[in-house]
Order: C-alpha cells, then structure tokens, then sequence
C-alpha cells in the first residue's frame, strides 16, 4: 500500500484522483481549503486535512506527518477568463502556493510530484493537434502561473532528485460514471456544464464565447477528456517517475467546437440548449486539441472514454442527479 497526499483533492479532477487511488487500496490525505472544493466530494477512506498552502505551519504539518510515496499536486486557482481580469493574483498565488509546496516537498523527502497542469501554456499551432514539443507561450495568465511552477520543478529535479510529472490537461469534463462524483465550480464557468444547465432551464441561457474565429463553425474548438482517464493517467506515470521527470499532454486527440458541443448536450438530454452570441472572452486560443502520444507510447496510457456524447452523458447523469451539486 503506497502513501499519498493530493492538494485541492476536494475539486472536482483531484476527488476523481483521490477515489481511483482508494479503489486501488493506497492511503490517502487530502490537503484543502475549500475555497472551491467540496468537503462531501472527499471519498470516506481518504483522511481530510483543511488547510492551506499559504499557511507554512500548516504546510509543514501535513508533510511532516509520516513518509509519503508521492504528492499529487491540483489546488490552485483555475479560470482562465479570471485571470485575464486578475493576472497578479493568479501569478502570486498559484506560483507562490506551488514553489512553497515543492521546497516542501524536497525538505520531506518526497520521492515524487506529479503536477496537474494545462494545455493554456499552450498558444495557437498551426499545426492539427499540440505535442509537448509545440511552442510554449502561455495565452493566459492562469496558464503563466503554471509554467512558472514546471519550470520550478525542473530545478527541483536538476538539484534535489525531485521527481516530477507535469500533465498538461485540455478540458476536463465529465464524471464518474457511477455517479459518486461529478463537476460543481461555483460560480460554474465551464461550457459543458453550462450547457447542461441552460437545457434543463436552470439557467435561461448559454452565452457562446464568439463566432467569428477561423473555425469551420466559427466557434473555439477544444480536446475534452473524462476525468476518470485524467485520474488514470496520475497514476500510470507514477511508474515512470523511478527513471525520469516527464511532461505529457493529455487529452483525446479530437477537437469540438463550442456548437458541436451544444449539440452533443441537446441529443445526451432530449432538449434545445438556449445559447445567444456574446464577444470573445479573452484569452481563449481558437483551438487546442492534444496529442497525447508520448503517454501513451511511455505510460500505456489510452482513454477509455473517448466519445463525446458519453463524456456529456455521464457529465448529464450527474448533474441531473445532483441539482444543487455536492449542496
Ligand atoms: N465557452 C463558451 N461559453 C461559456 C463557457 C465556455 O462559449 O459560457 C467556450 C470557451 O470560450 C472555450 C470553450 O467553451 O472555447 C471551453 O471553455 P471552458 O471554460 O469550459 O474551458 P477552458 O477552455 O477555459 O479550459
């Protein structure tokens, strides 16, 4: 049984992670504060510390309490249209939070940080789908924060033998298909709940974020990948970190504009989505679709969850089970 802490394991892709580590018999202990997070989205087995990663007593608490065999690093700010209104606090925070975790980290003689990351490092390609060989050059602030933090643990490595695993997430999406977890950001921001929610008339429309991209339909297309196969893929580069640090994409190889979204969720719930033109929200790319080859040549890692409609069918599920989300 291998020892585990996950930061933010009470967001929405952190619990995902928490359950699938419970379900494989690890032990768990979810460092939080609960500005975003959910108390009720930790599984039961996991043990909840509230706490957080400004707060260096509590920091040093948590990792000084028994040998960890790998940290799982997800609480940080996470809008990207919020961090083009408050780009500063975004930078400081989630930088700031990350390099205090890491110095942490290498004090604990923790063996190995996998870093949920993003495709927002990530600006346009001209090319079809993104490597992790494509042109770094973040188009949001929120995205910065996050390459400060993998370059941070790139020193880690070069100087203290940290290992890390940098996973550049697209649009996590989705839920568990069982039901125990889904997707509550308050206030919700992101397209596919949204989306679900205008459909079932909770709120009186979707509001899509431009037209006139140079997109077949005009509207910003994106890679959606389930946030089981996120979770999986945690766990599947743990094996890869005995050898070296890594960074890998993560997303499913096919890209969906915001219509044909609209439309997957219209068909999954048998109802129009109500959705009207508004501007560009800023720091949107057109398009960001993965390729996630290397982890799959190097980790064996292939999503299981690859068809749109079952990802919104299960995000779907969820959210009409749980209205109020987690409450
Ligand atoms: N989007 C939209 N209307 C919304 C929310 C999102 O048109 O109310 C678009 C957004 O511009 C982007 C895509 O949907 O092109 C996915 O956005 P989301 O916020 O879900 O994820 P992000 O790409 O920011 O990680």
């Amino acid at each position: 049984m291998a020892r585990f802490l996950v930061t933010g394991g009470a967001g929405y892709v952190g619990s995902h992670l928490v359950l699938t580590l419970l379900e494989r018999g690890d032990e768990v202990v979810v460092f939080d504060n609960l500005r975003t997070g959910h108390r009720s989205a930790v599984s039961p087995g996991a043990r909840f510390v509230k706490g957080d990663l400004a707060d260096p007593v509590a920091l040093e608490a948590v990792l000084a309490d028994g040998r960890w065999d790998g940290l799982f690093h997800f609480a940080a700010l996470s809008l990207v249209g919020e961090s083009m209104r408050e780009p500063m606090r975004y930078l400081s925070e989630n930088a700031g939070n990350g390099f205090a975790l890491i110095q942490a980290a290498v004090r604990h003689e923790v063996p190995r940080f996998v870093l949920s990351s993003t495709a927002n490092i990530f600006g346009s390609a001209d090319t079809p789908t993104l490597a992790e060989t494509a042109v770094i050059e973040p188009a949001s602030a929120y995205g910065e924060s996050k390459r400060m933090i993998e370059r941070a643990l790139l020193w880690a490595d070069r100087v203290h033998g940290l290992r890390s695993a940098c996973l550049r997430y697209f649009n996590a999406a989705g839920a568990d298909p069982r039901g125990r977890l889904g997707e509550d950001h308050r206030p919700e921001t992101h397209l596919i709940p949204l989306a679900i929610d205008a459909a079932l008339g909770r709120i009186p429309e979707l509001t899509i974020f431009g037209d006139d991209y140079d997109t077949p339909d005009g509207t910003c297309i994106r890679d959606y990948v389930h946030v089981c196969d996120l979770a999986d893929a945690h766990i599947r580069v743990l094996d890869r970190l005995d050898h070296a640090s890594v960074s890998y994409n993560l997303g499913n190889g096919a890209g969906h504009s915001v219509r044909q979204v609209l439309e997957s969720v219209a068909a999954s719930l048998g109802r129009d989505v109500p959705a009207r033109i508004g501007p560009r929200r800023a720091g949107d790319p057109p398009r960001l679709v993965a390729c996630s080859d290397l982890i799959k040549a190097e980790a064996g890692w292939a999503p299981r969850f690859a068809d749109l409609r079952e990802i919104v069918d299960h995000a779907a599920a969820w959210r009409l089970e749980h209205p109020y989300g987690y409450g």
